[in-house]
């Protein structure tokens, strides 16, 4: 057994110490927390999967029009106002990040980036999910860094705060690095419905900072961990805001209580 991790837990942990202990060490239901996808989003991700896979799998068809049948197949379940937006969405995508005088050069699509390390001798995993990756341009040196896009479908375009900017950027060179030996160069998150895109580039900071992170809430869980509360800005967004009382530092849910599955035991690993 191990610690599991991914930006978004480190992310929580670094906001608000109480709110992953919430979340992840009791697994305590955050109220208005995630949401169900639309099925316009998981069809517009399943069409550029496909699509992509197809290029990589060197079928021969990158056009347009074969972007447009796999939305058929798959988009025709929706109602007709959602085929047409998800066909525009998907055909603005297309003439703005695929038809260019220098096309995309695939690297892999759809995947999952995991590696393990030790930190102060606990198996620590990592885990990052991407859409795409694509060879970037080539540097002074002539060597070819990897730009990992994620479409987004949200309607409105989130820029991230620089927490998460930073420690996503970080999981991602970890990832990417263990996994193919490539670097990392930029993240995009692709905005499908508006065409809007965010980039993040690595900066040499990034390099740590989610060891940096990952250790202290590694230190965190072999001292037993005192998960105080840390209210800011972000309470706004915290789905545990109506349960938590500021003033009551003893609120955390019992391990007796039903809902309280306390996180897997850490195994340390003896050298
Ligand atoms: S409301 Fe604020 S202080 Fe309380 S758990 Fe949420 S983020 Fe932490």
């Amino acid at each position: 057994m191990s610690l599991p991790l991914s930006a978004s837990r480190l992310v929580r942990y670094a906001t608000c110490p109480r709110a992953y202990a919430w979340k992840y060490r009791y697994h305590y239901p955050e109220p208005g927390g995630g949401g169900r996808r639309q099925r316009l989003g998981i069809l517009l991700h399943a069409t550029l999967g496909r699509f992509w896979q197809d290029w990589l799998g060197r079928r021969g068809d990158r056009s347009l029009g074969h972007l447009e049948r796999l939305w058929r197949q798959g988009g025709g379940e929706l109602e007709k106002p959602e085929q047409t937006s998800g066909w525009h969405a998907l055909e603005s995508y297309y003439l703005q990040e695929v038809r260019r005088p220098e096309p995309p050069r695939p690297f892999a699509s759809e995947g999952r980036l995991r590696h393990s390390l030790v930190l102060d001798r606990v198996d620590v995993q990592f885990e990052s999910r991407y859409d795409l990756l694509l060879w970037g341009e080539p540097d002074r040196r002539g060597v070819a860094g990897i730009d990992l896009v994620e479409f987004k479908t949200a309607r409105q375009v989130r820029s991230l705060s620089q927490l998460e900017a930073d420690l996503q950027l970080s999981c991602y060179i970890l990832g990417i690095g263990a996994q193919y030996g490539q670097a990392l160069r930029t993240v995009s998150h692709y905005y499908l419905l508006s065409g809007e895109k965010l980039t993040f580039a690595v900066q040499p900071h990034h390099q740590r900072y989610a060891l940096e992170k990952a250790q202290r809430l590694v230190a965190n869980l072999l001292d037993g961990g005192d998960w105080e509360p840390k209210p800011g800005s972000h309470c706004r967004r915290c789905g545990y805001r109506s349960q938590c009382d500021l003033s009551n530092p003893r609120q955390l849910p019992p391990e007796s209580a039903g809902y309280a599955r306390p996180e897997q035991p850490l195994v340390l690993t003896l050298f």
